[in-house]
Order: C-alpha cells, then structure tokens, then sequence
C-alpha cells in the first residue's frame, strides 16, 4: 500500500527525497533537485490538557485504540514511527538491530517540531574531534567511516504545558531576634562571668495564596535516553518551533511518545511545585520560613505535543552501551564516555616506569590525568562540551 503522504519521490528521477537541514529544503541525494518546504503561516497552537484527558479515558475505556506499525527495539523499548520503504538498521540508543511490528497507536500527533539545522557532515565533525580527544576511545570507533555509519538523525518526542496557578498555602514566618546570655568562662586558670548574644528564632502563623502563570514546561516523553542525558541537551530555541510537516521527517527517523501526556503532566507539575514554594518563600517573607501545607489549582492548562532533533550514535562496548548525542540546533553535544582498559594499562605502566609510580596517565595533550582504576574491566565518565560553530 502506497502512502504519499509520508513518502516523497523525487520529480526528476523517482528518487526519495530527503530533508536538507542545510537548505531547510527537500533534496534528492541522486541528481540534485531540490524542493522548497512551503512556509506555513500556521500559528503554534496549545491545546486544551482537560479534553486530553476525556479523550485519552474514553479511548482506554472502549479499547478503540488501533494498532500501528512500527519500529521497535527489542532491546531499549524505542519505538519509532513505520515509514515507506524504511530499511531497519540499529537502535540509534543501543545499536540492537531495529525489528518492525506493531503497536497501539498512540493517538496524540505532535503538531510542531524544530527542524535539524546541524547537518549530517557538521555532527559527524563533532563527533570526529570529540574521539579525538578521547585517547582512550575503544577500536569499534577508530575509524571515521564506522563512525559516520553509526550517527542517525532523530526527532525525539517531548510535551510543554502551560498553567495558570493558583496555590493557598500555611506556614510560619521566623523572625530572628537576639537574646543576651550569660556564661562562664575560664581566663588565667579562673572562672569569670562573660555575656554573649545567641540568634533565635520566634515564629509566628503565615498563610496567604500565591499566583503564577507557567509557560512551555519542556518535558521529555522518550523513555530510551537517560534523564542526564536529555536534560544535557537543553537549551532549546522553542520560539522557533514550526508547523509539523512530514517534509521535515524525510530522511530521520521520530521516535514515538512512551509517557503520556497526563504523565507528563504529572512530571511537569514536580518542576513547577518547585518554582511556587520560593514564590511561597517570598510571600511568607520574613528571616525564615516553613511550609506546611500548600494546594495548587492549575487552570487553563494547555499542552503541545512536539519532536525535537539530535543526532545520536550508541556503541557496545564489553556488554556496556555508551551513548553520544548532539543537539540537532546548537551543537551541544553529550556523550559518555568508555575506556579501553588495556589501553589504559599499558598506558599507566609505561606512566609508573616513567614517573616511579602512582596510577598517573599522560594524555594527549602531554598532562597527567590522575586515572582511578575502580572496575577491572572498563569504567567512563560523563562529558559535556560546548563546541563552536562558525555562522550560527
Ligand atoms: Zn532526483
Ligand atoms: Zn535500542
């Protein structure tokens, strides 16, 4: 069954086309056309979180829910939306060979997205200078072309919610006041009575309501890349958000949403609890001050169901999976990093032999890393950097 709508051939030879992040344009990587994306003059919409939630408990209760297909991982959960004529490949997350299926649809679409404007070459660069300051690296990533052959483009899904906030809250207010006391103490071998003030605290009963409007609370809704990781990635330049086209997707793949909408919410209400208790704080006012109970009321709550882009590599590495991610707008690249070990240890006994001892490792560089030898096998870090870019 063709899908035309998912699918774009090219005019000139047939060929797919794919979306340039280059030339925000479709282009055929055979014989070079190139198709403007048109501009839609759409706005951002929000939509209303209630009716979600009556159309997301109406659909649960009457099973209505169709199946799909897909695109998933038998070993990370990812699942990714089923295009025409998409070979499988790995788990951009975990390298685990990709299988299609099926799945329950899930019913929300995402209605915008940041297109890539990182391109493939521009990530794969990153990626390049990123290995090469890791000595350490293991050979499954020496070579640029395995490297090149392992870097994917994906849309990854996230929610915003906007809230009107109402919170009625009781507490106490602590006023520090100074009391003087007097005290014995010992000067020259005899006992003299000294005095000195002590700082206490009188608290008194504060309770009051406070308001705030919250706007785009970013939440991820992909369960596949650790917290740290998605988190890592952040900022996000939402203000450039267009209307979804399929156009984008042309050549990515787009993970499918694995925390619903009212579990979003639920994680988007931790991030804004936490912004309410300092306006509580401030409302208390005073030196001190305890919360004892607060209730929120969220009003006019809207949601966006969008997909933002990165480019991601996962390798294995003696059973472990290391991840590498670049925002797909900035740059901003997170990875994680293994080490070989015989490397490391050929590389500290060359180092003790040098140095007369002491687990002390030249780096590149020609400085001494002070290297920890926790697990026999192999260990890593976390790394984020920054990289700069001419002409972004
Ligand atoms: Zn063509
Ligand atoms: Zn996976």
């Amino acid at each position: 069954m063709k899908n035309s709508q998912s699918h774009f051939p090219c005019e000139q030879c047939g060929s797919d086309l794919l979306y340039s992040p280059e030339h925000q344009s479709l282009e055929c990587d055979h014989c070079g056309f190139k198709n403007e994306i048109p501009v839609s003059f759409e706005p951002i919409r929000e939509y209303d979180f209630r009716e979600a939630l009556q159309d997301l408990e109406r659909l649960r209760s009457s099973g209505q829910l169709s199946q799909v297909g897909v695109i998933k991982c038998p070993s990370c959960a990812a699942q990714f939306e089923l295009k025409e004529n998409e070979h499988a490949g790995n788990c951009p997350f975990c390298s685990t060979p990709v299988i299609k299926g099926t799945e329950q649809s899930r019913h929300i679409r995402p209605r915008s997205l940041l297109p890539f404007s990182i391109t493939h070459d521009q990530a794969i660069n990153v990626f390049d200078n990123w290995m090469k300051t890791r000595w350490f690296a293991p050979s499954a990533l020496n070579s640029h072309a395995k490297r090149n052959d392992k870097l994917t483009g994906v849309y990854l899904p996230y929610w915003t919610y906007d809230s009107d906030t109402q919170t009625q809250y009781q507490g106490q207010r602590g006023t520090v006041y100074y009391e003087r006391q007097s005290y014995m103490a010992r000067v020259d071998g005899r006992s003299v009575r000294r005095t000195r003030n002590v700082a206490r605290v009188r608290w008194s009963p504060k309770s009051g309501r406070v308001r705030r409007h919250f706007d785009d609370v970013l939440i991820g809704a992909s369960k596949t890349l650790p917290r740290t990781i998605i988190d890592n990635l952040a900022p996000w330049d939402l203000g450039k958000l267009v209307p979804y086209s399929e156009a984008y997707l042309s050549g990515f793949r787009s993970e499918i949403y694995q925390i619903t909408v009212d579990e979003g919410f639920l994680r988007a209400q931790q991030i804004m609890d936490y912004t309410i208790r300092q306006d509580i704080r401030r409302d208390i006012g005073g030196d001190q001050q305890r919360i004892s109970h607060a209730s929120t009321d969220h009003d006019r709550t809207t949601y966006k169901h969008l997909l933002l882009p990165i480019w991601s590599a996962a390798f294995k590495y003696r059973g472990k999976t290391y991840r590498y991610v670049i925002n797909g707008r900035t740059g901003k690249v997170h990875g994680e990093r293994p080490f070989s070990f015989i490397k490391i240890a050929a590389a500290a006994t060359l180092a003790a032999s040098m140095a007369g001892g002491g687990a002390y490792v030249i780096d590149q560089n020609g400085g001494f890393d002070n290297i920890q030898f926790g697990s026999p096998s192999s260990y890593y870090d976390y790394q984020t950097t920054q990289p700069t870019f001419q002409g972004f």
